[in-house]
């Protein structure tokens, strides 16, 4: 990874630059953010750059074979030790440790370097557990370190997220972070410093990743998203400098005008009396994820609710956002009085049996059924 890859951040790259330059880059370095400034891309780009022969002033050449290697992140002296857990594959017999994942990981990485510590969870499968950097890890750091570099450099291991160590790991590191090996970097990438045991803390030159600059970050997700500068603007203000939470923010966003889109064909295909049109909708939504009906069915029963309120004259108590209230009082005078209660029932009875696993065209041609009848 190169820094010119990473969006914004040019004071914060041109002082890790001048350390490495000085020959001060020190031994232990505790890079803090908050979920998606870009630390983690920071910490590889700083030891791309510590390690490339051909680096210049401004950044790693990016094509020799060193950079080759760490931009893979298959780097022999490049490590990473990251929170997991036990999962089918990996159970808890086998001591879960990072080396298990790390096909997963340079995957994940090399596709967004932002990755949230959920999605991480989510890509390796262990499902509703936290993860852990635990003392098996913390011995294979020990090892992998103490072991002569592969390529006749530095080494370098990659903490991510150290605040999931426990203290008995941390008790193993204490000593290679206050003694370290000739020729070896710890990079601790945190999102949560205060959670971090406060011995290791205080033996870390820590530096602070700000929030990217609003600028940068809007015309990065115009790009990415192919929206206009003005809104990439907007996304970039609302998320605080925050990449992965915009993204966040523009992927819910889409998924909001998705559904109310769907449901706006529904009701007008029932109230029409178009059985094609319904089918056609309730088709489309039962061939996506369980998670997505869920969301669809949620915007549903909100949106009813809003129509109910405005019917009843309390659009003061609807919360319904500028951009709805057109097509809310619209439906505020089509729908039947009798449908409100139906509607919501028959809502509910689709969210429940998406639960228990039913399949899925059964419960959305039965929604659309009902509606159908009701309205
Ligand atoms: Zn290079």
């Amino acid at each position: 990874m190169k820094f010119s890859s990473i969006v914004g951040h040019q004071k914060l790259k041109s002082q890790l630059i001048n350390l490495s330059q000085e020959g001060r880059v020190s031994h232990a370095m505790l890079f803090c953010e908050d979920q998606g400034y870009g630390a983690l891309s920071i910490a590889i780009a700083f030891a791309q750059y510590n390690s490339c022969p051909n680096r210049d002033k401004h950044d790693s050449c990016g094509s020799c074979p060193t950079c080759n290697k760490f931009q893979k992140l298959i780097h022999p002296d490049l490590h990473f030790a990251l929170p997991v857990n036990s999962t089918k594959r990996i159970t808890p017999d086998k001591k879960p440790v990072s080396d298990h994942f790390i096909d997963a990981w340079r995957v994940s990485i090399i596709e967004n370097p932002n990755i949230t510590e959920q999605d991480w969870y989510d890509k390796i499968g262990v499902e509703n557990k936290l993860g852990l950097i635990g003392v098996n890890e913390a011995n294979l750091i020990l090892k992998k370190l103490s072991l002569r570099s592969f390529e006749g450099g530095d080494k370098y291991m990659i903490v991510w997220l150290p605040e999931r160590m426990n203290q008995e790991a941390a008790n193993k590191l204490l000593k290679l972070i206050e003694e370290p090996p000739a020729g070896t970097y710890l990079f601790l990438v945190s999102q949560a410093p205060e959670k971090i045991i406060p011995t290791i803390l205080s033996r870390c030159q820590i530096i602070r990743v700000t929030p990217l600059e609003i600028e940068e970050l809007g015309n990065r997700l115009a790009e990415e998203f192919s929206i206009s500068p003005e809104d990439g603007l907007f996304w970039a203000k609302i998320s605080g400098g925050s990449i992965s939470k915009a993204r966040e923010l523009i992927k819910d966003s889409i998924e909001v005008s998705d559904n109310q889109e769907l449901l706006v064909r529904l009701l007008d295909g029932c109230v029409e009396k178009d059985m094609v049109g319904v089918i056609s909708v309730w088709e489309k939504i039962a061939i996506t994820g369980r998670e997505r009906q869920k969301q669809f069915c949620l915007y549903a029963l909100e949106f009813i609710r809003r129509v109910y309120m405005v019917s009843l004259g309390v659009q003061e108590i609807s919360n319904t956002p500028n951009s709805l209230r057109e097509n809310v009082s619209k439906w505020a005078k089509k729908i039947k009085p009798a449908f409100y209660s139906k509607g919501y029932d028959a809502i509910n009875g689709a969210l429940a049996d998406i639960d228990r696993n039913v399949n899925s065209k059964y419960i959305f041609s039965d929604l659309s059924n009902r509606f159908f009848l009701s309205l």
